[in-house]
This record gives C-alpha cells, structure tokens and sequence, in this order.
C-alpha cells in the first residue's frame, strides 16, 4: 500500500512526467498550505525532493503536513502560521529572515491561499468582505513576494538557476461572471500583479514569473462555491500537480509572464 494512494492514482494520468528529484535541494514556499490545493502540492513537492516552508492559517492543519512529510520523504519543513489577512511588510520581511535562517536561500515562491468571500450581487456585497478578499488574495502575494525577492534573487544569483514565482488565478479571473464579485476581481488583479512582475524580471532572467489556474478541484472552496455539486464530480487536487512541479522545476526556465491552465495544458489554454 502507498503511503500517498491519491497521488499515484492521479499520476498515472499527468500529461508531464516531471523526473522524481526534480525539485532536490530546492527550497520553496507555499501559502494555504494546510489544506486543498496547496496540503497536496506540498506533499508531491517534498516527494520532488524539495524542502519547503509551510505557510497557512491554521497551526494543526500545517503541523499534519509537517508530520506527513517528516515521515514519508528526506526533506525538512518547517511550518509558518499566519494570518494573510493581517500580513504587513514588517512581518513579512521577518518571514524573508526565517527563509534565509533555515535553508540561506529561497528558489520558489507559490501563491495558493485564497478566499472565495460570498457569492452575491455586487449590488449587496459587503465592502468589509470584500476588502478581505482583496487582502488575502493580492495585496497578501504583493506584500510577500517584495520582502522575499532579495532573498530569490540572489538564491539565483548564487546557483546559477532561476527562481520560480507562481500566482494561482482562476477561470472567473480570466472571464468575469455574475456573483464571483470581490474573488473574480482579486483573481483578475493578480493576473495583472503577475504581468507587471515577470515584465520587470524579463530582462534580467533571474526569476520567471507566471499564473496558474488549477480548473475546478474538489476542495473545501470548491463546496463552498458550489454546494449542489456532487463532490466527487470534480477531480482532487493530486490531478493537476503536473504543471505545478514543471513550473517550479529547472525544466520551465524561459517560461515567463505566462497565464497557464493546469486542465488544457501543455496545450492552448
Ligand atoms: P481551500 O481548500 O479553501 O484552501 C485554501 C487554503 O488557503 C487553506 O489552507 C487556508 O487555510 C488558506 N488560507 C485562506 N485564508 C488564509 C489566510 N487569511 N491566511 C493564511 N492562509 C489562508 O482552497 P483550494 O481550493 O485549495 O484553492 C487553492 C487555490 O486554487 C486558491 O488560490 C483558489 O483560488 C484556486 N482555485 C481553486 C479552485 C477549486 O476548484 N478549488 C478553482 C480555481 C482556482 P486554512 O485551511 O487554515 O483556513
């Protein structure tokens, strides 16, 4: 029996194979990465031979992915609390020491967490809601990606590699639609925050900079935002963690300031 049934099920299937130390030796950092999307991509990460940071919101859920990885790869985690909602440049530039503490360098960066806020016109969206949405899902990624670009920067100076940044978007941050109000704007804006990024580190090609839309994955945000959906209609996460490991690995260098489909890709999205 594998220790991670999940994975090897969905694996079969990945359209890109990526070799399995392929993130060995690398040290990456993950935001919401106590559940979903981002407990299944830490996970495959450490599998990939990466050592990572386990950023997210609730200490138990961070300390079972810890344990997960300590038991069952050769990698170390180490577990970060945090509320993004409350994020500031201080701490976050205290999250850029801890980086350099634990590992003295930082190759990728992913920005998974988000928060769906309600699913309502915006002729009655709270605006308190909304600027928590807003907080979490871009300005948290802003604010975190600029205290931590030293640190890539001159990892890739160091290792003659380049850094990997991943913003997580979503089909509604591509195309608008009706009731996804403060998520679909915050998804478009990140779209936006990637473009701006990867076009001021293009020239000197020590970072590459994309976003990444996973597609529907059955998660605790998909049920919320679909709670008449049969859950077992959408895939897990494991399925689409193809693109993921490629994009953080040495085989996507080049690939910059680009706004993928983890369901379409390698093909137009
Ligand atoms: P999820 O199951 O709701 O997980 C979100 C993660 O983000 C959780 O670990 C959560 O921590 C963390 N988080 C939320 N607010 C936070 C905060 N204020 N501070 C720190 N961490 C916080 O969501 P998911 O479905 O895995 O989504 C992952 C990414 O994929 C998101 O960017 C989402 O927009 C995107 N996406 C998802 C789907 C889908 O169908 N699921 C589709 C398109 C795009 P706690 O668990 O501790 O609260």
């Amino acid at each position: 029996m594998t220790a991670y049934p999940e994975l090897e099920a969905a694996k079969a299937a990945w359209r890109h194979q990526p070799p399995p130390q392929c993130l060995s030796g690398k040290a990456i950092l993950i935001t919401g990465a106590g559940d979903g999307m981002g407990r299944a991509l830490a996970k495959t990460a450490a599998l990939h031979g990466a050592n990572l940071i386990l950023l997210g919101r609730t200490r138990a859920k961070l300390e079972a992915v810890f344990d997960w990885i300590s038991e069952h790869t050769r990698t170390r985690p180490v577990i970060v609390p945090c509320d993004l909602s409350h994020l500031g440049p201080s701490s976050a530039e205290s999250l850029q020491s801890q980086a350099r503490a634990e590992y003295g360098r930082l190759d990728g960066l992913v920005h998974n967490a988000s928060v769906l806020g309600p699913k309502i016109p915006l002729a009655h969206y709270p605006m308190s809601e909304w600027e928590e949405v807003v907080r979490v899902n871009l300005s948290a990624a802003a604010t975190l990606t600029q205290a931590l670009l030293p640190l890539m920067l001159e990892t890739a100076a160091t290792h003659a590699k380049q850094g990997s940044i991943l913003f997580t978007s979503s089909s509604v941050g591509r195309k608008g639609r009706a009731y996804w109000g403060a998520y679909a704007a915050s998804k478009f804006a990140v779209e936006g925050l990637m473009q701006v990024l990867a076009d001021e580190c293009a020239a000197e090609g020590a970072l590459r900079v994309n976003s990444l839309n996973p597609g529907g994955i059955r998660t605790a945000m998909r049920r919320q935002a679909y709670p008449a959906e049969n859950p077992a209609d959408a895939p897990p996460p494991e399925a689409r963690l193809d693109l993921y490991i490629h994009l953080l690995s040495d085989a996507a260098e080049g690939v910059n300031g680009q706004a993928l489909d983890a369901r379409t890709w390698p093909g137009v999205s």
